[in-house]
Parts: C-alpha cells; sequence; structure tokens
C-alpha cells in the first residue's frame, strides 16, 4: 500500500501551501541522502520529494484529492513521476549553492567586491588623539575601458539565451530530477560580448596600488578595527570595505590600559621623605603634582579626567601617577655626612614594632 501524501508530509488535508512548503524543507533535511544518517533515508527522501511534487502544484493536488494514488498509476504500480521536476529553488536555499548539487541559478546574481584588511601602525599619540594618515593600499579597481563590463558590443548569450542558467537532467539513485546550472559562457550574467575587453582580460576590474586619506578617530587602541566603507575590491553589485586594524606602538613613559593610563615618577629620597611640588608630564602637557610627605614607592595618585577618551563614548579614562622612590647609589662626602648625622635620629617608624618585638622575644 502506497503511502498517503499528506501523511507522508505530516500535514492535514487543509494545508495550506506554505505549510507543505515548510514541512517538506524539514523533512528534505532531515532525509536528504548527502546528509542523513537516518535509516532509508534515500527511500524517505524520495517519498517526501513525490508527495510534495504533486502536493505543491494545485492541479495536480485537485487529482490526488480526487482520486488517490490511482490519479498517477500510470506506470508499473509507480507513484507520480515526479523526475521532472525542479526543486532547485527549494534545495539552493536549504543547503546553500555550494552544497553537493550544482543548483546553481543564483550566480545570476551581480557579486559584491572582496574586503580588504590592513594593519596600520600608529604612534602612542595618534591613537591617542586621532590623526589622519594616507593609507596605501592594493585593489581591484573597474576597468576604465570597458567599465566593469569585461567586453565591448554587448548580446545576448547564445548559450542561454539571457537566462543565465542551463538546465540539465541529473540523475542520480534515487531517480533523475532537473537542475539549473550556472551558464558557463556567460557565468550567469545572460549577457555576453562580441570582443572581450584586453585591458582586464574580461574581468571588468584591474589592479591597482593607491594612496588614500583616512581620518583616524582619537582613541583607538592595538587590536580595534575601523570600517572604510565602499574602499574595498571592486565588484559589479559594489565595492567590498576595507578595514584597518590598528596596532598602536609602546610610549616611552605613559603605559596604556584600556582608556587609563600610567606614568611612573621617580622621586628622591628627600622628595619623598619631605614632601614637594613634582612637574610631571601628562597628555596635554605638563602640570605641578603635590607630592605629600612620607610618600612611597607604589603609591598612586589619581588625575581625574586626564585619560583618554574613549572612541565611541568620548568619555575620558584616568591617568595614575605611580611614585618609586630611587635610591641615590653614589653618595658625595657631604651626602655622606649628612645621612650620618640623621642616622643618629630615631627614624624608625611604627612599622618596624613587630620585627623589633619578634627579636627581643626570641
Ligand atoms: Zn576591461
Ligand atoms: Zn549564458
Amino acid at each position: 500500500m502506497k503511502k498517503d501524501y499528506y501523511e507522508v508530509l505530516g500535514v492535514p488535508k487543509t494545508a495550506t501551501q506554505d505549510e507543505i512548503k515548510s514541512a517538506f524543507r524539514k523533512l528534505a533535511k532531515k532525509y536528504h541522502p548527502d546528509v542523513s544518517k537516518e535509516e532509508n533515508a534515500a527511500e524517505k527522501f524520495k517519498e517526501c520529494q513525490e508527495a510534495y511534487a504533486v502536493l505543491s502544484d494545485e492541479n495536480k493536488r485537485k487529482q490526488y484529492d480526487q482520486y488517490g494514488h490511482a490519479a498517477f498509476q500510470n506506470n508499473a504500480g509507480g507513484g507520480y513521476d515526479f523526475s521532472g521536476f525542479d526543486f532547485s529553488d527549494i534545495f539552493s536555499d536549504l543547503f546553500g549553492s555550494g552544497f553537493g548539487f550544482n543548483f546553481g541559478g543564483n550566480s545570476n546574481r551581480k557579486s559584491r567586491g572582496r574586503d580588504l584588511v590592513m594593519r596600520v601602525d600608529l604612534t602612542f599619540e595618534e591613537a591617542v588623539f586621532g590623526t589622519k594618515k594616507t593609507i596605501n593600499i592594493d585593489t581591484y579597481d573597474e576597468c576604465d575601458s570597458c567599465h566593469g563590463k569585461g567586453g565591448f558590443d554587448e548580446e545576448v548569450c547564445s548559450n542561454c539565451h539571457g537566462t543565465g542558467t542551463v538546465t540539465a537532467e541529473q540523475r542520480t539513485l534515487f531517480g533523475s530530477f532537473m537542475t539549473k546550472t550556472t551558464c558557463p559562457k556567460c557565468s550567469g550574467k545572460g549577457r555576453s560580448y562580441k570582443r572581450s575587453c584586453s585591458k582586464c582580460s574580461g574581468t571588468g576590474k584591474v589592479r591597482v596600488n593607491k594612496d588614500i586619506e583616512v581620518k583616524i578617530p582619537a582613541g583607538v587602541d592595538t587590536g580595534n578595527q575601523q570600517r572604510v566603507s565602499g574602499y574595498g575590491e571592486y565588484g559589479s553589485a559594489g565595492n567590498g570595505d576595507l578595514y584597518l586594524e590598528y596596532h598602536v606602538r609602546s610610549h616611552e613613559l605613559f603605559e596604556r590600559d584600556g582608556n587609563d593610563i600610567y606614568l611612573e615618577v621617580p622621586l628622591t629620597i628627600t622628595e619623598a621623605v619631605l614632601g614637594c611640588k613634582k612637574e610631571i608630564p601628562t597628555l596635554t602637557g605638563k602640570v605641578k603634582l603635590t607630592i605629600e610627605a612620607g610618600s612611597n614607592t607604589g603609591d598612586k595618585l589619581r588625575l581625574k579626567g586626564k585619560g583618554i577618551e574613549d572612541v565611541h563614548s568620548y568619555r575620558k579614562g584616568d591617568m595614575y601617577v605611580v611614585l618609586k622612590v630611587i635610591m641615590p647609589d653614589k653618595l658625595s662626602r657631604d651626602q655622606k655626612k649628612l645621612f650620618e648625622q640623621l642616622d643618629k635620629t630615631d627614624l624608625e617608624t611604627k612599622e618596624f614594632k613587630k620585627f623589633n618585638d619578634y627579636l627581643k622575644k626570641n
């Protein structure tokens, strides 16, 4: 007994065309012999194809509703012969045009040019403040001789009569059906040229090396990408994009962490002990910073809003000053004398207590 077509697709007799199509898509995905691991996949796939070929056609569906399988039993006990049915649109969007079968058809579309990626080296300051830069790129532009067409004296392609596709019968284990493939003569364009363009060898694009001006916003960092729309390779459906990937060189003094910057400031021993006003560099010029008496190596001072402006929100990061007390490695005779005098005074602060107490006890 042949299975009922509605049962095969799992839809009610009242199903709409959309419901039928969607049910078939689901089953085709499940049972397609190239991808399915189900048992009897090929058989089930064929069954679904047959059911779909009938139910998706309103006339055939009517005949089937009226007479059942008998409507199509022209050959020895077989069902509806769906070998002439064009499944290409449903399969190509189900599996993608690159999938197994070449259903073609969609290469008739014009293609967009490829994107380019360029690494751009920036100094610390260029990244922080933004800049304009001239960038040299190797790319493809539209051929100015044939204006991207690839040839001259356009005519309708004689091979596909302008449709861009040719139909071929494809035979497989589970039946044969008609498939559309891209016309090899015109590559799916539907038009061809009596004379091919010699400048671009018929491709419509030519290799160029050119300089372009780009504006780099303030605040970019290593690894950030900026898209320069339309500056990729030429394509008949529009140019690709150019992506600039930044690499920021390190600064001799400032270190960057996101939008914050760090500056290590060396202090003499007396500057640290007595405190001082210390001139330091910032991103926007020199400032005088008050160093408290008794400052220590590792002490961190925050200068709010003196960091880097965020590339998106424009909010400013902070600057951190990290103190480093430097011991003098060479002393003059006078300096030595002063330290010796100092040594006779009591310089031990409360931090020494734990250490001294332990010594006394043991
Ligand atoms: Zn050309
Ligand atoms: Zn053609």
